[in-house]
């Protein structure tokens, strides 16, 4: 068996979805099982009606209703006939979203959450398998509770292997196209759950290796995995092979192309990932297998913007030893802050950090009674794997190096932009 990962943006409008099938019709459908998302930004638009409904806000019907109208438009646009099932059938699925939210009396942010925001997957699967029967591929649609099992973390579920191993094996029906949802499970009790945020990668793993899948192939807007992020390097290039060992390093600096979890299982199995563009499926894209590291050997390069570089350096001249270090490592943990580099001496400590959450001034003052703490707002982080001098020099070129660590494979700047 094969399976399909199609992302929001692939299905982000009728288009995409015609577009769906075109791929389908050029690369077979047999014996595939397509993982969907919700279809464009419907997650971001979901977690706005969550937000409005705690905040008891006089805009959470209007909300819902915007998603509604969302997937209205691309009804409308892929049937022409108002009369078919479809309409019915997403009506009813916003029916019970809209019943849900009227009479849920549970408080649990995380539990609402997961209950809401897993009618993005259920439309767009929805719609996604009317389409595809009225375009002449006959599919079989599946709720993916019924085959991944969780424990009841909501918003961040943990897969029961045994269980979902067992149903998927058992019940994923062959010789047709099967389409379910990205991003979704069930725990114990049957009440839905999610694997994180842009889970749906991991679901197409997870489907894989219980299936002993042939291949996982991720459709997507771009080429393939590219050395860097064209939005940010001219000479962005297609690898054509990477190694699941170097796909887990690129996703561990930032690079966002494939989920980390996503690997895991699928390393285990050495089931190959193939990362493929939806708009010229036939090109051969990037396969992420065993074997060579690379290939083409090109430099590849991760940007983190928006960082902060801390120096903290003892007040009396003391060295920075174990406790000061994990007593530091503590508060960032506390403080939420992410640690993406760490460079230290005997007597001064630097790290380059993510504080999503705006919570470093708060952290600067209890870091301040014992260290002397200096930062810089706003810099950038460079990760070079596989690097070489030409590379470092395209990232320093007019810019501030403010601190720079080699290891053998890869290179870490921190940079400011000069005006
Ligand atoms: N729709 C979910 C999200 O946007 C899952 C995914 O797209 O992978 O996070
Ligand atoms: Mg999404």
């Amino acid at each position: 068996m094969r399976v399909f990962k199609f992302g929001g943006a692939s299905v982000k409008d009728a288009d995409g979805i015609k577009n769906v099938y075109d791929v389908l019709q050029k690369v077979g459908y047999e014996d595939v099982i397509l993982v969907v998302s919700a279809m464009g930004k419907t997650t971001n638009a979901l977690e706005v009606v969550i937000k409005n409904y705690f905040d008891k806000s006089a805009e959470l019907n209007s909300s819902v209703q915007e998603i509604k109208k969302y997937h209205n438009q691309i009804l409308l646009d892929l049937f022409d006939d108002e009369n078919h099932a479809v309409f019915g059938a997403v009506n009813a699925q916003f029916e019970e979203l809209e019943y849900f939210l009227a009479h849920n009396k549970s408080p649990n942010y995380n539990f609402v959450y997961d209950q809401v925001v897993s009618f993005g997957e259920l439309i767009s699967t929805n719609i996604l398998s009317h389409y595809m029967n009225f375009r002449g591929i006959q599919t079989q649609w599946l709720d993916v509770r019924n085959f991944i099992k969780t424990d009841a973390t909501y918003r961040d579920a943990e897969v029961d292997w045994e269980a979902t191993q067992q149903l998927i094996s058992k019940n994923v029906p062959r010789k047709i196209l099967n389409i379910t949802q990205g991003f979704l499970g069930a725990d114990e009790n049957n009440f839905t759950t999610t694997l994180g945020r842009e889970g749906s990668d991991y679901t197409a793993g997870i489907f894989a290796y219980c299936l002993n899948a042939e291949s996982v192939t991720i459709w997507k807007d771009v080429p393939g995995v590219m050395n860097a992020d064209p939005r940010y390097f001219e000479n962005a290039s297609l690898l054509n092979q990477i190694s699941y060992r170097e796909a887990i390093e690129l996703a561990f600096y930032g690079a966002t192309v494939i989920h980390p979890k996503t690997l895991q299982p699928l390393q285990k199995k050495e089931i190959p990932l193939y990362v493929k563009s939806f708009i010229n499926p036939l090109l051969k894209g990037t396969c992420v297998s065993k074997g060579v590291d690379l290939e083409p050997q090109y430099p590849c390069f991760i940007v983190k913007r928006e960082q902060l570089l801390i120096s903290l350096s003892s007040i009396d001249f003391s060295f920075i030893m174990e406790e000061n270090i994990s007593e530091i490592f503590g508060l960032f943990h506390e403080f939420k802050i992410k640690v993406n580099l760490i460079q230290n001496s005997a007597i001064s400590f630097s790290v380059c950090v993510e504080d999503k959450f705006g919570n470093f001034n708060e952290l600067n003052a209890i870091l301040s009674k014992k260290f002397k703490v200096e930062y810089s707002e706003n810099v950038t982080l460079y990760t070079i794997r596989h690097f070489t001098e030409q590379a470092a020099e395209t990232v320093e070129k007019n810019k501030e190096v403010l601190l720079k660590q080699v290891s053998r494979e890869t290179m870490q700047i921190v940079t400011k932009e000069l005006n």
